[in-house]
C-alpha cells in the first residue's frame, strides 16, 4: 500500500484523508491498518508521536465501525487533555463525511456536567483521560457493553503519570471481547506487565519516528537581516549546486514573494501554499516530482502531504516556533540512507529561538558565513564536475570528426576555458559583488556576545562543550565554537600594507596569517584570527599576541600577486 487510494479504506474516509493533503500512508499506517482491517488479534505498537499513529488506529476503525448503532463502540485513552484534544479533532477530520458518526473527548480540568451532557449526543467514540473516564464510570454517565475496540495510546506516559489503576479498572470493565491496541512509545517493565495482563497474544509492530533526529542531517545556520534575505539565499543556493530541496517559509505571501524571486532570477523553483487551488497544488508537486523543478517553496501545512525521499536540502527561509517543526522539516531531507543538508537563515532578532531549537532538539545546529562570490563559483566549479561524474546519460551521438585540432592547448587550459563558458553568467554576475556584511545578534540579547569585532571567535558559546563537526570552521581553518571566550588583551591588532586596490580579499588574509603562522610541515596549534578590516590602500587584522614574532619574520619574505608585505604592530 503506497498510496491511499490503494487500501481498502471507504471513499468517504479516502475524501477526508485527501482533503488533509495526505497521500501516501506513514510506516506506522502501513503496517496497521491492513491489520486491524482483517485480524482479530490485539495489537502492541511501538511508536511515538509524530508517526502518523493517529491515522493508523483510527482510520481501519472508522472504517469498520457501525455508523447504525448509538452505542460507544471505540474508546481511546491517552494521557493529557491537549492529546485528547487533539485526537478527538483528528478523528473529527478522518469522519468528516460520516454524517452519522459522533466522537467525544472527555478529560479532567472541565466542567464533567458539561461532558456529560455532551455525552447525550450517544457518540461512538469517546476520547479521553483515564482519570475522568473513571469518574464517568462511577456516575453511570458512560455504557461500555458494546466496545469493540480499546486504544490505550501512549501507554508508557499513562502508567508513568500514576493512571496504573484507572487503566486496569478500564479494561477489566469493558467486554472480553474486544480487540485492545496499545501504542507506546517505550517498552518498559510496566508497558509489558499491563500487556501481558490484559492483551491476548498480541501482533508486535515497532516504527521510528518521523520525528526522530537523523543523524546523517548535517545542520548550518547564517545569520542575516531582513534587508540581505534573499541575497543570501541566492548565494546559499548557488554555493550548493545540483539541489533537490524544499525551503520553507512562515506565511502564503512569504511564500509567494520568496518563489517569485527565485524564478525571476532565474532558477526552477516554484511555491506551494493554501492560497493556490487544489489543481494548482498538483501540478506544482508533479513538477516537483518529476523534478521539473528543482525547489520547491512551501509553508509548513502545504508540503505536508508531499513524500520525497532524494531531497538534498532543506532550508529553513524563516525559523519556525516549534522545535518540533523544526525536526520534521529537516528530517524531509537525509532520507532512504543518503545525507543530507538543513540551511536556517536567521534574523539577528532570533537567537533565542535559535537557542530554544538547539536545547529543545539537542541538534548542534553550526553558523557559518554566508559565501563570498569566489567561494560560490568554487562551489559551483565542484557541481560541475558532481554532474560530470554523476551523470553518464548519451543524449546525443558524438562525431568526434566536429572537434577541431585541440593540441595548442593543455588539459588544464580546456578544462578552464569550457568552465569560463559553462559559469559565465554566474561569474559576471559575482564580479564585483561585495561580501554580504554579517549582521549581529541583537545587543539586546544577552545569550550572544556583541560581536562588533570578534566575530568568529565567541559566537556561540553554548555549542561549546558539543562535538564540532567538520564544517564547524571558518574560512581559515580555525575551530570556531568550543573554546572559552578569548579576551582582547590576548590580540594583536597590525597595520597591513595591503589593501583593496591591491585586490586583496578577506579569504587572502587568512590564507597569508596561516602561511605567516604556521611553519612548513609543523603540527602546531594554528594563530586565532580576529577583526580583519580591508581598505582601499592599506589594512588591519588581529591575530592572537603570542604568534606575532612568527609572522612579522615571516611575512616580510612573503610576496603577494608580486608585492612586498608589510605588517607592524597598529597603535
Ligand atoms: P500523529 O503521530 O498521529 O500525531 O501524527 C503526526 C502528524 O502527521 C499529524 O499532523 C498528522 O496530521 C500528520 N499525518 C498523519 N498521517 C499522515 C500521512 N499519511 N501523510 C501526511 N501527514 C500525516
Amino acid at each position: 500500500m503506497n498510496l491511499f487510494t490503494e487500501s481498502n479504506l471507504s471513499p468517504d474516509i479516502l475524501k477526508a484523508v485527501g482533503e488533509l493533503g495526505y497521500e501516501s500512508p506513514t510506516e506506522i499506517q502501513k503496517q496497521t491498518i491492513p491489520f486491524i482491517l482483517s485480524d482479530i488479534r490485539d495489537l502492541i505498537a511501538l511508536a511515538q508521536t509524530g508517526t502518523g499513529k493517529t491515522a493508523a488506529f483510527s482510520l481501519p476503525i472508522l472504517d469498520m465501525i457501525d455508523d447504525t448503532s448509538r452505542k460507544i463502540q471505540f474508546l481511546v485513552l491517552c494521557p493529557t487533555r491537549e492529546l485528547c484534544l487533539q485526537i478527538s479533532k483528528d478523528i473529527k477530520n478522518y469522519s468528516k463525511y460520516m454524517k452519522d458518526i459522533k466522537t467525544t473527548a472527555v478529560y479532567g480540568g472541565s466542567s464533567i456536567m458539561d461532558q456529560i451532557r455532551s455525552l447525550k449526543d450517544k457518540p461512538q467514540i469517546i476520547v479521553g483521560t483515564p482519570g475522568r473516564v473513571i469518574d464517568l464510570i462511577n456516575r453511570k454517565a458512560l455504557d461500555f457493553s458494546a466496545i469493540h475496540w480499546l486504544v490505550l495510546d501512549e501507554a508508557d506516559e499513562m502508567l508513568s503519570m500514576g493512571f496504573k489503576d484507572e487503566l486496569e479498572t478500564i479494561l477489566r470493565e469493558t467486554p472480553e471481547t474486544k480487540q485492545t491496541f496499545l501504542f507506546s512509545a517505550t517498552m518498559n517493565k510496566e508497558v509489558e506487565r499491563i500487556s501481558k495482563n490484559y492483551l491476548t497474544k498480541p501482533h508486535r509492530i515497532s516504527v521510528g519516528s518521523i520525528n526522530e533526529v537523523k543523524k546523517n542531517i548535517k545542520h548550518e545556520y547564517y545569520v542575516v537581516g531582513y534587508r540581505n534575505k534573499k541575497e543570501a539565499l541566492k548565494r546559499l543556493i548557488d554555493a550548493n549546486p545540483n539541489q533537490y530541496s524544499i525551503l520553507f517559509c512562515r506565511t502564503r505571501m512569504e511564500t509567494q514573494e520568496v518563489a517569485d524571486f527565485l524564478m525571476q532570477n532565474g532558477y526552477a523553483a516554484d511555491a506551494l501554499h493554501g492560497d493556490l487551488s487544489q489543481a494548482q497544488r498538483d501540478t506544482v508537486m508533479k513538477k516537483f516530482r518529476l523534478k521539473n523543478i528543482d525547489i520547491l517553496v512551501a509553508t509548513d501545512v502545504a508540503a505536508r502531504g508531499l513524500d520525497v525521499d532524494s531531497l538534498t536540502h532543506v532550508i529553513h527561509y524563516s525559523l519556525p516556533d516549534d522545535p518540533e517543526v523544526f525536526v520534521h522539516r529537516s528530517g524531509r531531507t537525509g532520507r532512504a540512507g543518503k545525507d543530507g543538508i538543513s540551511i536556517s537563515l536567521i534574523k539577528p532578532e532570533e537567537s533565542r529561538k535559535l537557542k530554544q531549537i538547539k536545547s529543545t532538539t539537542k541538534i548542534d545546529i553550526v553558523e557559518k558565513i554566508i559565501p563570498t562570490g569566489q567561494e560560490v563559483i568554487k562551489a559551483q566549479v565542484g557541481g560541475v564536475f558532481e554532474k560530470l561524474f554523476t551523470e553518464h546519460e548519451d543524449i546525443f551521438e558524438f562525431d568526434d570528426s566536429l572537434i577541431p585540432d585541440l593540441n595548442a592547448f593543455t588539459k588544464e587550459e580546456l578544462v578552464h576555458k569550457l568552465l569560463q563558458f559553462q559559469l559565465k553568467d554566474l561569474a559576471l554576475y559575482y564580479k564585483d559583488k561585495h561580501d554580504l556584511v554579517e549582521q549581529k545578534f541583537s545587543s539586546r540579547d544577552d545569550d550572544y556576545p556583541r560581536r562588533d569585532r570578534d566575530r568568529g571567535r565567541d559566537r556561540d558559546r553554548s555549542r561549546g562543550d558539543r562535538d564540532n563537526r567538520s564544517g564547524d570552521r571558518d574560512r581559515g581553518g580555525r575551530e570556531r565554537g568550543g573554546k572559552p571566550r578569548r579576551k582582547n588583551e590576548d590580540m594583536v591588532r597590525f597595520f597591513f600594507n595591503l589593501g583593496k586596490k591591491d585586490q586583496l580579499k578577506k579569504l587572502d588574509v587568512l590564507d597569508i596569517i596561516n602561511k605567516a603562522t604556521t611553519p612548513a610541515g609543523g603540527s602546531k596549534k594554528r594563530a586565532e584570527i580576529g577583526d580583519i578590516e580591508i581598505l582601499e590602500k592599506f589594512s588591519f587584522f588581529e591575530i592572537e599576541k603570542s604568534f606575532k614574532g612568527e609572522l612579522l619574520n615571516n611575512i616580510a619574505s612573503m610576496k603577494f600577486k608580486g608585492k612586498d608585505m608589510r605588517a607592524e604592530e597598529a597603535n
